[in-house]
């Protein structure tokens, strides 16, 4: 099924009838080549790669809810490639140009819609932080703007410049970032995959990883053994637990990350907006909601949904920067579990088990990721050697001392 302007009139004028399901629901076969464990972006996107780009088929992605039920649901959609280190920005970047040609390439509306991405200094060293930042961008293909601060008064005249603490003194601009509709991500990559052969099994459960003479053969799942000859897992929050099947102990730990929505208003936010002196970012949705958010919640937690005091945190940045936010009336709080690495970066690597991958430790960036992370993935999987962006995300980097710190906060996942 083709998707196009004339196929919507069509319908619209033959009582939409002509509509099928976006992708088959099969049941697992015993085995395949290649079985990817998580159906969410990451997960999504891998198998797209793998069928599409590196032209390989018997793959199986296993979700053990429905496709999209995990933090590609429920992220606050912003994408963007305003990194600075080198093992960080080629690979946003490749991310970037990936999310540019998506919706052509797989047929499908994902609403990307860049309309910038404006990151607010409040001191002269944060701003001299931001020049640095923008020309390590530039340096990596990638498009920044420093504005002063009429530059970002002209754009959004509303914030509270005149905050004693927090004076607005300029801002890294990204024209090329933006937001994207996230389920339609996940859904765009699934039907693509389906398209190409890839059997996605919802409601299947990984329980278990069958490993014999240090090799993978397969998994244990709610619905039997299936055997496999690779191995990939991209479940995001639930990584410790998944991967401790496997006997593994992983340098990550899972924290709640809340978003929150208001009530729709008239247009009013440009683009995304962050603010540079507390956690505060916010946007505006197509429907006219603010969305925004802020700070994880500060423990461990496999909850998705998380608690008051960090609601109270993120309004009281929300006021800080634009007071008038004060008025518009919260509609719905949710969270989501975050992957947390230890230096803020993902890994992409194989396991010490023969035939086992992971990717994981997106923290609360991986959204922007899910292009570029899918295809390097798949690229590991396929050929057994990292993508030329992805070559610093190995698991051993931590024991190495070859961390990759975009903030410099070491190891305190809850700084990331
Ligand atoms: C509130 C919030 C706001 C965010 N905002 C942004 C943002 O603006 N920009 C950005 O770049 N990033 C953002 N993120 C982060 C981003 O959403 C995540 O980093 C990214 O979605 C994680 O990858 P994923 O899509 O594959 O994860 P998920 O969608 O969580 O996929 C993992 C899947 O694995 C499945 N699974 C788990 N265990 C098993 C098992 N045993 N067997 C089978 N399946 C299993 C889960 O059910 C889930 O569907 C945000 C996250 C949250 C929660």
């Amino acid at each position: 099924m083709h998707f196009s302007g004339f196929r919507v009139i069509k319908e619209a004028l033959t009582g939409h009838k002509g509509w099928k399901p976006l992708w088959r629901n099969p049941e697992p076969q015993s085995s395949y080549d290649y079985i990817i464990v998580g159906g969410g972006g990451h997960g999504l996107a891998t198998a797209y790669y793998l069928a599409r780009t590196f032209g390989q088929a018997r793959i199986a992605v296993l979700e053990k809810g429905w496709l999209g039920q995990g933090n590609i649901g429920r992220n606050t959609t912003i994408i963007r490639s305003n990194y600075m280190l080198p093992g960080n920005e080629p690979f946003y970047e490749f991310s970037m140009k990936l999310w540019e040609g998506l919706e052509q390439e797989f047929n499908f509306n994902a609403m990307i819609s860049q309309r910038g991405v404006l990151n607010l200094c409040h001191t002269d060293a944060q701003r001299d932080a931001f020049r640095r930042r923008g020309n390590a961008m530039l340096l990596a293909g990638a498009d920044a703007e420093l504005l002063d601060a009429a530059g970002v008064r002209a754009m959004a005249p509303f914030l509270n410049f005149d905050n004693a603490r927090f004076p607005i003194k300029g801002g890294l601009l990204q024209r090329r970032g933006g937001t994207a509709r996230h389920d339609g991500v996940a859904w765009g990559y699934a039907r693509g995959a389906d398209m190409r052969g890839v059997d996605l099994i919802q409601n299947c459960e990984v329980t278990g990883f069958r490993i014999e003479g240090g090799r993978i053969q397969g998994v244990e799942t709610s619905r039997g053994y299936i055997g496999a000859k690779k191995v990939g897992v991209a479940v995001a929050g639930s990584t410790g637990r998944v991967m401790a099947m496997a006997g593994m102990r992983l340098p990550i730990e899972s924290h709640v990350l809340q978003a929150f929505v208001t009530e729709g208003l008239k247009p009013v936010i440009p683009g995304v907006i962050t603010f540079g002196a507390g956690h505060f970012y916010v946007s505006q949705s197509d429907k006219g909601g603010l969305v925004f958010g802020g700070d994880i919640d500060g423990y461990n937690s496999y909850a998705q949904r998380g608690n008051l005091p960090v609601i109270e945190d993120v309004a009281e940045g929300g006021m800080a920067l634009m007071p008038m936010i004060g008025r518009a009336r919260l509609l719905r709080v949710w969270g989501g579990i975050m992957d947390m690495s230890m230096d803020g970066s993902p890994i992409i690597d194989h396991t010490h088990v023969e035939g086992l991958y992971l990717n994981a430790g997106w923290c609360y960036g991986g959204f922007k990721a899910t292009p570029a992370s899918g295809y390097a993935f798949a690229h590991l999987l396929a050929r057994d050697a990292p993508h030329d962006t992805a070559k610093g995300y190995r698991l051993d980097r931590f024991a190495r001392g070859y961390v990759i710190d975009e903030k410099g906060v070491g190891a305190a996942p809850n700084l990331h």
